[in-house]
């Protein structure tokens, strides 16, 4: 940890803890902040920063187009990158077109658990399943794509909903030797939520880049979320430009 200074935010390292019950907007408060160096025990995952969880895609995040230029410059102070991609079949069981009768946004039963039922989106090999276009790639060493099994959904990087199945990168992780997790994109109550309370689970030590993150804000997800990072101690920490 090492004080804030205006040098530092600018050579694009300036990640910063958010001390614990402050509001994002104390952001402008730099001197509430200490700073975290990053090393190559360190990763950065990029999750589901696809066209349809954004702006005129078929399950828009409300701004999810404007975390990506910060996405970018949080990536040149990362070494290690790995971007997560939703990629489900057109009769996904997740969307509720696959259900008779249901509606978008209602929940469902599923062997694994309650499962929300969201408008068919990210299907294989669609415009709206690619990465948006603004999105750098080309520092990414790993793309996991997750929720292409017809009957289960996975909004974790890690496993799929209900904790049965791992995706790999638990593995992928600890053989490259990392220790800390750096959680960014969409959507913050759902695929980042799961994801960065798997990487505590998991033994990482984790972050979540909340002003990197927008929320489908669905009734008391973001709330839900937030109270899940306490009970898992995944740290909640703001990009300073
Ligand atoms: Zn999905």
């Amino acid at each position: 940890m090492i004080n804030l200074n205006r040098r530092f935010f600018l050579q694009g390292m300036s990640l910063s803890l958010l001390p614990i019950g402050a509001a994002v907007s104390a952001k402008e408060n730099r001197n509430l902040f200490s700073t975290i160096s990053i090393n190559k025990e360190d990763v950065l995952l990029i999750i589901d920063v696809q066209n349809d969880f954004c702006p005129g895609g078929s399950l828009a995040v409300k701004d999810g187009d404007k975390i990506i230029e910060g996405i970018n410059t949080v990536q040149k102070s990362f070494k290690n990158i790995i971007l997560s991609q939703d990629w489900h079949p057109s009769d996904h069981s997740s969307f509720y077109t696959s259900h008779e009768g249901k509606e978008a946004f209602s929940t469902i039963q599923m062997p694994y658990g309650e499962q929300t039922l969201w408008p068919p989106h990210c299907v294989i090999g669609s415009k709206g399943a690619e990465f948006h276009s603004k999105l750098a790639l080309s520092g990414a060493r790993m793309v996991i794509r997750k929720g292409f099994r017809r009957e289960v959904d996975s909004y974790s990087a890690f496993w799929e909903n209900g904790r049965v199945s791992p995706t790999g990168l638990e593995g992928a992780l600890k053989t490259m030797g990392i220790r800390r997790v750096f959680v960014c994109g969409l959507a913050l109550d759902f695929c980042v939520a799961y994801t960065a309370v798997d990487s505590a689970l998991a033994g990482f030590d984790t972050y979540v880049i909340v002003d990197l993150c927008k929320p489908v804000n669905l009734p008391g997800t973001v709330e839900a979320t937030f109270k899940a990072f306490n009970k898992h101690g995944v740290k909640k920490i703001l990009l300073i430009d």
